[in-house]
């Protein structure tokens, strides 16, 4: 029995994939089966903690962080603005997380090219 030989780059490409795959899943599959999907998620977690790999912004705002059940607007979570943080509340667990808006690149990005488009107008 020889370990498989396969490169750290590699092994966490693969693992990115299957994340990705098992959220979109996890999606697919809440409104016939909840605690499949919460099991999708337990499955991206521990693939993420073993190689080491980020979970995307986009997935880590789809589960409680509390209690690691995926969060689908309108049945089990609700999501609330204020100014510069989005709170999202679960209501399996009844905690909330709070995550800053500030923190969106793109949306950074886009104003600054604007602003600077604006300054050279003015000049
Ligand atoms: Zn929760």
């Amino acid at each position: 029995m020889s370990k498989p030989k396969i490169s750290k780059v590699k092994q966490k490409e693969i693992a990115k994939e299957r994340i990705n795959t098992l959220f979109n899943q996890a999606k697919d599959i809440f409104s016939e089966n909840r605690s499949l999907s919460d099991r999708y998620v337990f499955l991206a977690r521990k693939i993420a903690m073993k190689s080491k790999v980020r979970i995307p912004k986009e997935f880590k705002l789809r589960f409680c962080k509390h209690c690691y059940k995926y969060l689908m607007p309108g049945n089990n979570c609700r999501i609330r603005k204020q100014p510069g943080k989005i709170i999202i509340s679960c209501l399996e667990c009844k905690k909330f997380m709070r995550i800053p808006v500030l923190k969106k690149r793109k949306v950074i990005s886009k104003n600054k090219t604007q602003k600077k488009k604006i300054k050279k107008s003015s000049k």
